[in-house]
Order: C-alpha cells, then structure tokens, then sequence
C-alpha cells in the first residue's frame, strides 16, 4: 500500500501560518568570548546562567545524534518526552474538531493531553496478549484522525509491540504514527528510529528519565523527519531545555559506558526478580518484559498493594486499566532493594 502522505494538509492552519518566535540567540547564534552581548536584556554578570540557554541546544544535539546515529537535523529535544507529546497535539490537532487513537492498556498521558487539548481520544484495546488489534485500528480511523500513540515497549505492560504490525498503519495511515519509545534502552529490539527515512509519517519519542537516569532534569528526544521537526519547532518555546539541563546531560553522555553498565544491571536483576516473583504463592503471573519494570498478577491487588505500603514498599496498582485487573506494576530497583522487596513478599505469604 502506497501512503500518499502529505504533511502540509496535517498541520493546523494557524500553524501553517505562524513564523515562529525568534528570540535574541536565534537572531545571533555565534557564541565567542569576544562579544559584548547586550542584545538579550540579561544580567551581564556571571552567575553560571546568567545567560539564556542555547534554544536549538546543539552541543547536546550532536552529541545525542552520534550516539543514535541519527542526524541531529532530526532531532527536537522537550522539558520531558510529555512537553513533546504535547507539542504533537498542539501542531496537529484541531480542538473540538480533530481525534486521536489511543490503543489502552497504555501510558495515560496521550489520553491526559487529548483532554488538554480538547481533542477526542478513541480507545481501541489491545488484544488480550497486548498486541495492536490492527484491524479494529484501521477501522476506527476516520477524517478527523490526526495521531495515533503506540507505546514500545509498552508501558504498564511491559511487552514489545510486534514490530510486523506497524508497517501497515504507516501505509495506511495519512496522520501520524507516534511511537513512544520510554523504554526502547533496555529492549532487544531495533528503535524505529533506524527507518525514519522509509516512513514520512513517523514520530519516534524517547527520554533520558529512564534507562538514562535523569528523570530529574527533564529532557525528552522527539525523532522525525526534517519536515515534521520544522513544525514543531515553530511552535516549541524557545528556551524549552534550561542550561542546567542541557549542561547535565551532555555530562552525564560522557559516562555513556557507566549508563550501559547500570541499564544491564536493570536487566539481569529484572531476569532474576521475574524468576523470584513466581514463587510467590500469591503471584499468579509475571508479565514478560521488555523494560525496566514487571507487571504481576496476584490474588487481590488492592490487598497486597495495601501490605507492601505498609512494609514500606511502593509499586504501582494497575488495577483499574483494562484487562489489568488486580495487577500490581513494579519497578527494578537496586539489587539490594529487589532483595527486600523479595524478603517482604515471602512474608506475606
Ligand atoms: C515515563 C514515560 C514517559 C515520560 O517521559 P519524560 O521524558 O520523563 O516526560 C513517556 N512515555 C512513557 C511510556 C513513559 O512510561
């Protein structure tokens, strides 16, 4: 099937005709030494950030795009993977007018932002092994359709989508295809990113908050094409990513070998507690995962939730997500936290 996309016809009309912002750094970018900068009406005396933050962040940018091999033409960098998301609606979805396919059990923030944004979110589950039921999505796309959010690894569920099943909706879909990549780090498959060229409509999104450790600064990686960056980026603030961010971050890439390390470790401890978890009289089922956290069936999920609470364990009820009944999420701790979680299980037993 041959996509006749066309981006132009996607975007809303008021940002088809907006020019974007252009603060004082986009007006002059070159940064030396020798310039007397009076241009911005910052404070000249140094304090460390004194200054605005690059807007375009390109240090960190081309340090991201190597280390994706990707270009860091297409790349646009979010005070967290949700201000993308966001950006996404709000260049693309006409409020009270235009929809979006949501495919739940899923990440509940596509499904916050469409009430946001006053965008209608039509739910189409996943089948009952949390794959796109991708006849039932075809079928409930009509005009109005502008994104469609596929979370892979799929969060709370823990599972990859099929990659076979989404070559067909980018050819049969003229919206967008936004795959939500949190937790692509510690999965074994390949990020849609590497095939960006092949699908015009394609929007991959990934963090550092997760497999990164850097939740805590706030900084989120939109991958598209040039074309779908270009929107976005007429409607981004311009200093969206504060220095201290992009600063972190770009120290942070340094160790890219200490993150490597501590993303196995997640793995190998997530292998062994999924092992662990299953002698647990009352734990039904562990959900195979492809990230850094199990989804567990157990006999009452309000109870056992409530007991951990009170060990002092936090996990999170799943529960009222569909086909997640009395389902409990839990993060990968630390080996020697993943131990007492252990310890405090056996003893409710
Ligand atoms: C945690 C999470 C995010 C949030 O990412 P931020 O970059 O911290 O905003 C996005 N998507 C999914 C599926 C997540 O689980």
């Amino acid at each position: 099937m041959r996509n006749n996309f066309n981006l132009d016809a996607l975007v809303r009309p008021n940002v088809k005709a907006m020019e974007p912002y252009s603060s004082a750094r986009d007006e002059f970018t070159e940064i030396s030494d020798d310039l007397v900068y009076l241009d911005a009406n910052e404070n000249p005396f140094n304090t460390g950030v004194n200054r605005y933050p690059d807007p375009h962040q390109q240090k960190l940018k081309t340090i991201l795009a190597k280390q994706r091999g990707i270009n860091s033409s297409n790349l646009l960098l979010g005070n967290g993977s949700d201000e993308i998301l966001d950006l996404l609606f709000r260049a693309f979805c006409e409020p009270k007018t235009d929809s979006i396919i949501t495919v739940p059990p899923t990440y509940g923030m596509y499904k916050v932002l469409a009430g946001v944004n006053a965008v209608r979110n039509k739910e189409v589950l996943l089948t009952s092994s949390f794959q796109l039921n991708v006849a039932g999505i075809l079928e409930a796309i009509d005009e109005t359709t502008k994104l469609i959010f596929i979370c892979s690894p799929n969060n709370p569920t823990g599972n990859s989508i099929a990659s076979e099943d989404i070559p067909q909706l980018l050819a049969s879909f003229r919206g967008l295809v936004v795959i939500d990549e949190a937790y692509i780090d510690f999965s074994k498959q390949q990020s849609w990113a590497n095939v960006l060229d092949e699908y015009p409509n394609l929007v991959v999104t990934q963090t550092l908050s997760k497999a990164y450790a850097m939740a805590g600064i706030r900084l989120g990686i939109c991958i598209a094409s040039e074309a779908i960056i270009a929107v976005l980026r007429k409607i981004k603030p311009p200093y969206n990513v504060n220095t201290l961010t992009q600063e972190r971050a770009i120290a942070e890439l340094e160790s890219i070998n200490d993150i490597k390390e501590r993303i196995h470790l997640i793995i190998s401890e997530k292998e062994l507690l999924s092992k662990q978890l299953l002698e647990v009289n009352f734990i039904q089922d562990v959900l195979p995962s492809d990230a850094n956290f199990l989804l567990v069936r157990v006999d009452d999920a309000n109870k056992r939730y409530t007991e951990l609470t009170q060990q002092g364990i936090i996990v999170r009820n799943r529960s009222t997500q569909p086909m997640c009944d009395n389902t409990l999420r839990i993060t990968i701790g630390t080996p020697s936290e993943n131990k007492r979680l252990r310890t405090v299980l056996k003893n409710m037993e």
